[in-house]
């Protein structure tokens, strides 16, 4: 992933700076730390590429989404619309907040459609956690209208999609509150680290106190601090917000690249038969960080991946079989196997998890082969790719019967 790619003396230099304060915390101690501030730094930078009002570092991605999610007003026994295709983390975030997941159907954008959240609507639902994936974005238009239609709450896991936007407005912003993932597969990465945004300033309050323990950061003395809710550790530290302050000042650059080097592969594979892609609802808003091959049928895209094994292709994800992004292996959150007990195990949850009907998540992802964009790529290296890509499909697309 193009972050890791680009890790270098920017990132030693803002981690020095740390290092040679000792400050490792990212409040007060203002007397020590001569002047660095790398989370302000770092949620700084954040909202300079989304224009959001309000940015939040935090620990995770995960914990930013649940926090988000709390923030909003979301938890215990409160029904949201979730999709089958995903990092695990969305789906653990909304239990871990007490609230129970309705699963919807996901369409060709790879993201929950207007008409899945629709049909999963009932009169417990609450809120809708719409995930952003694979560096795109979702429908907005039409996922506006049902959120408004229904009085939704709306939170956004944008973890895979920062820097991404529809019509102008990024990822994260369209609902209450969203978040970003900075881990180590993101288009950049604070080693851990998460950022949740927001334009509602009492959302953003409500998400600072959440994440540290219900501080509200009034004052200098930290013991002396008011708590108006009850909170929890989220917070990141000076050393990870220090790596995500350099490696966000690189995004606009690594979107750059991205796009220019996902747009040559388009071009390339667009002339095989069998290779489709899936939908952009605004392709000028692409993150570019996956191009997602759309195969004919799953048993192509299966035959497609032997081949590419076979061939010793690497750098790509069939999500269909993949662990932890796709809920037909979800085992252990269709039989709720906890280390203690979680709301949904008292309250009951809202579905039949385990004889779910989701026809066109399963035809979709199926489908579904993903690379990740490389920034170093060299347009030789796109060639060969593209060339060894096109000759699996071609190979796949007419299977030899034994
Ligand atoms: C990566 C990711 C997360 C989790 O982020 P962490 O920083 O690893 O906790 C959440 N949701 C999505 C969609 C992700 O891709």
């Amino acid at each position: 992933m193009p972050g890791t790619e680009l890790f270098g003396a920017e990132e030693r230099k803002e981690i020095e700076d740390v290092l040679s304060t000792g400050v490792l915390f990212r409040y007060n101690h203002d007397a020590l730390r001569n002047s660095h501030w790398k989370a302000k730094d770092f949620e700084a930078e954040v909202k300079k590429i989304t224009g959001a009002k309000f940015a939040h570092a935090m620990s995770s991605g995960s914990t930013a989404i649940a926090t988000a999610l709390a923030a909003s007003g979301i938890g215990t026994g409160d029904e949201v619309i979730v999709p089958p295709f995903t990092y695990v983390a969305t789906i653990e975030a909304v239990l871990f907040v007490g609230a129970l997941p309705v699963f919807a159907e996901v369409d060709e954008t790879l993201c929950l459609s207007a008409e899945g959240i629709k049909k999963a609507i009932t009169p417990k639902t609450k809120g809708v956690c719409l995930v952003h994936m694979c560096g795109g974005m979702a429908d907005m238009d039409s996922i506006m209208k049902v959120v408004n239609d229904h009085k939704l709450i709306l939170v956004e896991d944008a973890g895979q999609s920062f820097a991404s936007s529809y019509k102008g407005v990024y990822t994260g912003l369209f609902g209450k509150a969203g978040s970003y993932s900075f881990d180590f597969f993101k288009i950049a990465t604070a080693g851990e680290g998460g950022v949740l945004v927001t334009n509602d300033e009492a959302t953003y309050k409500l998400s600072d106190n959440y994440s540290d323990h219900g501080h509200d950061h009034v004052g200098e003395k930290r013991g002396m601090e008011q708590h108006p809710i009850i909170g929890m550790n989220y917070r990141i530290s000076e050393l990870h917000a220090a790596v995500g302050v350099a490696q966000t000042r690189k995004v606009p650059a690594i979107k750059e690249k991205n796009r220019h080097n996902k747009q040559f592969l388009v071009n390339e594979l667009s002339k095989t038969a069998g290779i489709g892609f899936a939908t952009l609802p605004d392709p000028s808003g692409d993150s570019a960080t996956f191009l997602n091959l759309l195969l004919p049928d799953t048993e192509t895209a299966k035959r497609t991946v032997d081949e590419m094994n076979k061939a010793g292709v690497v750098g790509f994800d069939y999500w269909f079989l993949n662990m932890y992004h796709f809920i037909n292996q979800w085992d252990h959150i269709k039989e709720l196997r906890t280390a203690s007990k979680l709301p949904i195990q008292v309250l009951g949850a809202p579905q039949d998890y385990k004889n779910l009907q989701l026809p066109k998540t399963q035809e979709v992802i199926g489908r579904l082969i993903s690379f990740g964009i490389k920034y170093k790529w060299t347009e030789e290296d796109m060639k060969t790719l593209a060339s060894k890509i096109s000759e699996c499909v071609t190979k796949a697309m007419k299977p030899v019967h034994a």
